[in-house]
């Protein structure tokens, strides 16, 4: 599953998008920078004339929006983590189908296996195995509640992944 997950992301392009919104970030910096800079050059030729309030009007300014900048990067890149957790899943049911019958089966169910119901069976196992790597993955609680820039908290992504496949008990916490 973990496998998968990695998939996905070349699945869904998510390479491609990430790159696009750093580009988009870089270069409206540039713009930006590029729009402000001529005004400073001539609040410094004033030197003490330059109100102080301004400069420090633009200062904030600036790093508000590098901020917001970059909190949606972080957005993105958890947004994407999460959709491939869930890709990866629906992913497993066409892989799967590719093994023999019996192994895509859920022994339970006397269902074929090409069934829309037995996908969803699939689809929710492969859910469930992949809540597990993740905790595995993480060893303990409280890393679990842990996100970083890169990728939200294994917490938030088994939440998403028990409620769009219906996990009915939430494995590990
Ligand atoms: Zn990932």
């Amino acid at each position: 599953m973990v496998l998968l997950h990695e998939a996905a992301h070349v699945h869904r392009w998510h390479g491609p998008i990430r790159f696009s919104a750093v580009l988009l970030v870089a270069s409206l910096a540039i713009v930006i920078g590029k729009l402000f800079l001529p005004i400073s050059t001539t609040g410094a030729l004033w030197g003490i004339d330059m109100p102080i309030a301004l400069w420090l009007l633009r200062m904030t300014l600036g790093l508000l929006l590098g901020i917001f900048a970059a909190w949606g990067l972080r957005w993105l890149w958890h947004r994407t983590e999460i959709d491939a957790d869930l890709t990866a899943c629906r992913l497993s049911r066409r892989c799967l189908s590719y093994v023999t019958e019996t192994e895509t089966r859920d022994p339970e169910s006397s269902l074929p296996a090409s069934s829309p119901l037995q996908w969803e069976a699939t689809m929710r196992r492969s859910a469930m195995v992949l809540c597990a790597a993740l905790h595995n993955l993480v060893g303990s609680s409280i890393r679990a509640k842990r996100a970083t820039w890169t990728h939200p908290s294994v917490l938030l992504r088994v939440e998403k992944l028990t409620e769009t496949f219906g996990i009915s008990g939430k494995s590990g916490h």
